[in-house]
């Protein structure tokens, strides 16, 4: 019943619905994994419902990857999933609905594209942008509200954007936003930056930024496209208006663990609560990337993980075998 392959979904001909290890997203974690998991000749999927790449795919310039001085994070995405595929694993894209457990090293993924079954699961589907909740947000959307300078950015070329955030993605975003429009607003709610020291100078340095602190978004305000933001300062309270073609915001993130939260214990975020070793409470299903919690979420920290999430899941499936599961 499992044996049905997969040419419409992968164009890969040789994809089985009986896997060794089946990886839920397609970032750096999950692609990692991927690439072990294959070398330890272990039947791989990965999952991956959108683009390969996660948070990569949408980055300009990634710069602190060791070996590899700058490279666009779309290219690295592409090489991560060669590297993958060239030992074994597959891609498939499909969105993975829910989970079941039925028994030892029987995990059961209910996706887009039917049914697959796994000796282990890596969950490794990371976090998405978070939303700020004020009005306004959601209807200017796509409409000049944006989660992607990457992405969004070049359609603002010689106009005036607002940033907001004050952590890495904000600066590193808003210095590649800094060379396409005319003037970059920093939006921040504190005098304070979380991002990394040599993003805030670079930022600093920059003639078309102008920093507006202590001040927090109330409203987007419009008709049919975003024509500006009404502000409050924090410690005044009091109101302005600041006229912006766009508005892109980078506020953290939100980890995307849902599926799992019946199998994996999760802190106040929801982010898992599971160690450097990946392992969850329910044994065979091992979280790795941003998802878990980690006091860094880097490409490095992202792959690392994703390394030895497929050497547990490795480890468990051989014990599993060794006792005849
Ligand atoms: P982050 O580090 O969590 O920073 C979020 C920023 O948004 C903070 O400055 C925070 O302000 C602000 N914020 C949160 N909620 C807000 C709200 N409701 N209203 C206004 N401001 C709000 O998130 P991130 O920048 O997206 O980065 C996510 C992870 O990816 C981090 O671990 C980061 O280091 C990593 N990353 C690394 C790189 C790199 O190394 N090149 C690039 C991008 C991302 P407060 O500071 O006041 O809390």
């Amino acid at each position: 019943m499992f044996q049905i392959t997969l040419e419409d979904i992968s164009g890969e001909s040789d994809v089985e619905r009986d896997l060794d290890v089946a990886i839920v997203g397609g970032g750096p974690a999950g692609l990692t994994a991927a690439l072990y998991a294959g070398r330890s000749m272990l039947k791989t999927v990965v999952f991956e419902k959108l683009s390969i790449g996660g948070q990569i795919a949408v980055t300009d310039d990634v710069d602190n990857y060791p070996g590899i001085e700058s490279i666009k994070g779309p290219e690295l995405a592409k090489r991560m999933e060669k590297h993958a595929k060239k030992f074994g694993a597959h891609i498939v894209f499909a969105e993975v609905t829910r989970i079941r457990k039925e028994g030892e090293g029987k995990f059961v993924l209910e996706t887009t594209e039917g049914e697959f079954r796994a000796k282990a699961v890596i969950w490794a589907t990371g976090a998405e942008p978070r939303k700020l909740g004020v009005p306004g947000e959601k209807e200017f959307t796509g409409r000049g509200v944006s989660y992607c300078a990457v992405c969004d950015g070049p359609f603002f070329k010689g106009k005036e954007v607002a940033v907001i955030g004050g952590g890495d993605s904000a600066f590193t975003e808003g210095l590649y936003l800094t060379n396409i429009v005319k003037k970059v607003y920093l939006i921040h709610r504190r005098d304070q930056f979380r991002a990394q020291k040599i993003y805030v100078e670079q930022m600093k340095k920059k003639p078309n930024v102008e920093f507006l602190l202590n001040k927090v978004v109330v409203e987007f305000v419009g008709d049919k496209m975003l024509k500006g933001l009404r502000l409050r300062d924090t410690k005044t309270g009091e109101e302005s208006f600041l006229e912006v073609d766009a508005a892109f915001i980078y506020i953290g993130l939100r980890p995307m663990n849902d599926l799992v939260k019946d199998f994996v214990d999760l802190d106040e975020r929801g982010f898992a609560l599971v160690g450097e070793d990946t392992r969850t409470k329910t044994p065979g299903l091992f979280v790795a990337g941003d998802g878990r919690v980690k006091p860094l979420r880097q490409v490095v920290t992202a792959v690392a993980d994703g390394a030895v999430a497929a050497m547990m899941a490795d480890e468990y499936i051989r014990e599993l075998e060794a006792h005849g599961g």
